[in-house]
């Protein structure tokens, strides 16, 4: 039997769709700045694909981008201009920055309101609260991938590998909301294999090709596979795909979680727009707008 190939770049699609026509629904200009530092030819190419996603949503977007000397104090000025900026409603520091920045005092001195990363502490607290609002876009991507193929997390096994802020810290949160029994394994845990082969529904995000063998799955377990490798048979998971002869719904590098971690923070860029609006009183238009 060979798993359900999870189509993540067909919902992303139908997600995107929806952010454009709900986007014309909100009435008011929706706009997003990102800001990147250095010449990482991969995340020149992640900031262009966010871009073009939010063009064709109906977001307007300001790009901003700096060579790797650039000072830190520079980036931490541009960061206060647009959380000053009323027409600017979510704002992107694409990672990894040089290393002469510290990334945690970047990322935390853009307004929680306008955080469309969900990095910022105040949000992550709020997911930690079970009241989230701007959410980490990759593990939001994968609880929508869940939700359309109709796997229940409620009173499931999830197990989740690797805890970074980014991916698994916030996955495990949003399947605990959802009443999922939730482990995180991490690089010291024990016996990896063990933990897995409980899950039904497991989540691999660490960055390591062919972590997760067929024998660390249990059969007809759903599969998410968060991993980006970059190697010289091209892009890979964390999965080995001969788990697809194992698990009942697994999702395939690419195609799978990555084109929803976009359509994904177009919903948060749009979600930042509503609940400024909101904080503003009823009107949708900014001041001066
Ligand atoms: P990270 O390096 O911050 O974290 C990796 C985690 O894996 C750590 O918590 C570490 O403890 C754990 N780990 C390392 N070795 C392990 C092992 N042998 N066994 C168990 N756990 C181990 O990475 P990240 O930012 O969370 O990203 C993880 C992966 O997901 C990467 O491949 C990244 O490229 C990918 N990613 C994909 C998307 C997407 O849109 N598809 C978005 C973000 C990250």
């Amino acid at each position: 039997m060979s798993a359900v190939r999870m189509d993540g770049k067909a919902l992303a699609e139908k997600l995107r769709a929806v952010v454009a026509e709900d986007v014309r629904a909100f009435g008011g200009p929706v706009c997003l700045a990102t800001i990147l530092v250095g010449d990482d030819p991969a995340s020149h190419v992640y900031v262009g694909k966010k871009h073009e996603a939010s063009h064709e949503a109906g977001i307007e977007s300001r790009d901003h981008r700096f060579p790797s000397d650039t000072p830190e104090t520079d980036i931490l000025d541009l960061i206060a201009e647009l959380n000053a900026d009323e027409s600017v409603d979510g704002i992107l520091v694409q990672l990894p920055l040089p290393e002469h920045m510290n990334e945690p005092s970047v990322t935390r001195a853009v307004d929680p309101d306008k955080d469309v990363d969900g990095f910022h502490p105040i949000n992550a607290g709020r997911l930690f609260l079970g009241e989230p609002l701007l959410v980490p876009a990759t593990p939001l991507g994968v609880m929508a991938m869940l939700a359309e193929y109709g796997i229940e997390p409620k009173g499931a096994e999830a197990v989740v590998i690797g805890r970074s802020e980014i991916v698994g810290k916030p996955m495990s949160m949003l399947l605990l909301a959802e009443h999922a029994t939730v482990t995180i394994c991490h690089s010291r845990t024990a016996d990896l294999g063990a933990h897995a082969r409980r899950a039904d529904i497991l989540v691999a995000a660490v960055g390591r090709p062919g972590l997760v063998t067929p024998d660390m799955v249990k059969p007809g377990a759903t599969v998410i596979d968060v991993g980006v490798n970059r190697t010289d048979k091209g892009l890979v998971g964390d999965v080995d795909p001969a788990v697809f002869e194992v698990a009942g719904h697994m999702t395939p590098v690419p195609g799978g979680v990555g084109p929803m971690t976009i359509a994904m923070l177009l919903r948060n860029t749009l979600t930042a727009a509503q609940h400024r609006s909101e904080l503003r009183g009823t009107g949708v238009a900014a001041p001066g707008r």
